[in-house]
């Protein structure tokens, strides 16, 4: 008890973070985070699966207290894993649609992330497509390009088709884009975007924050790539263009659960949010706040209304059926 005497209040108060986030996406907030509260943050970043394997080993020792996901689906693994509890905060949860929370409060989105359609301008017209079922017409024959069925970005996606468009027509789309897939599926999505520019393919799908970031890029060559690159938001006057979140949810255990709780509020406020949308390129979960230029370029949309925790937990069912659709 007189040990503690001597301990300065402001260094005993940290955060224990995991971010399946790159560091370079979430270290400027943080660092403000610490600059405005005195909350010292501790970021441990990986994969999200890293991540999960790492807290169901830790336990209940786990020191960790907040966990920031870049999909859905991890966040809705980690919770159905007993390793989140209740937020417990009406002051955050008031921000977040209930949709775009998990039904039990254990998780939030911080960000949304749009997954629309790509094509390179002056080469296909943009209106000739309206919808992602287009995509499987015979006019684009060997003309996608999309990353592989491992990547938990498509796993999403179908996940979110099963659930509006019912398994079986979803497994005749998958079908339909591996018959029109200009490769086999490797890379990343800006390696879509790439071999789009390159004449690999004249569609790519990707998630616009990937576009807005070649935008942006130091790199003279990216940008010029990047600069041939529109973008078609699908099935506007239907179920919408798909999206996905980058959330965060308080572990079990967590050791410090108050300040996990007043990082999860800073990351909510206005000029928090601002920053995803201006350095990110992802979309504000909080209203009113100001695109970046690019996100502003490629417009406004439509997105699914899909419930996230029903997406995040038709993951596996979404894998089966790529996989009898033979997208790998
Ligand atoms: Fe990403």
């Amino acid at each position: 008890m007189l040990a503690s005497v001597f301990i300065p209040a402001v260094s005993a108060e940290e955060v224990n973070v995991y971010s399946g986030r790159q560091e370079a996406l979430i270290k400027p907030l943080l660092d403000k985070f610490t600059s405005q509260t005195g909350i010292k943050v501790n970021l441990v970043t990986g994969s999200g699966d890293a991540l999960i394997s790492r807290m169901q080993a830790e336990g209940e020792l786990s020191p960790a207290d907040l966990i920031i996901m870049a999909d859905a689906g991890r966040l809705v693994r980690a919770n159905q894993l007993g390793l989140l509890q209740d937020i417990n905060s009406d002051e955050i949860l008031r921000h977040i649609p209930a949709s775009l929370r998990a039904d039990d409060n254990h998780w939030i989105a911080l960000t949304k992330r749009a997954r629309p359609i790509m094509y390179v301008k002056g080469k296909t017209d943009p209106y000739s497509i309206s919808s992602i079922a287009d995509l499987t017409d015979a006019r684009f024959a060997k003309q996608i390009c999309i990353r592989s069925s491992g990547n938990i970005y498509n796993q999403s996606m179908i996940a979110s088709l099963i659930i509006l468009d019912g398994e079986q027509q979803t497994l005749e789309w998958a079908k339909g884009i591996v018959n029109n897939l200009a490769r086999s599926p490797k890379g990343g999505d800006r390696d879509q975007i790439n071999a789009m520019v390159a004449g690999e393919c004249s569609i790519a799908i990707a998630n616009t924050y990937y576009l807005g970031g070649m935008l942006t890029s130091d790199d003279p060559a990216t940008r010029a790539v990047a600069q041939q690159v529109g973008v078609i938001w699908p099935d506007q006057d239907a179920n919408g263009t798909h999206i996905n979140i980058s959330g965060a949810g308080i572990t079990k255990y967590a050791p410090h659960k108050a300040q996990a709780q007043a990082l999860l509020s800073f990351m909510l406020e206005q000029e928090s949010q601002q920053w995803y949308a201006e350095v990110n390129h992802e979309y504000p979960i909080i209203e009113g706040v100001k695109w970046s230029d690019e996100l502003a370029s490629f417009g406004q949309f439509d997105a699914q209304k899909v419930d996230l925790e029903t997406m995040g937990a038709l993951n596996d069912e979404a894998l089966r059926l790529m996989d009898k659709a033979g997208w790998r």
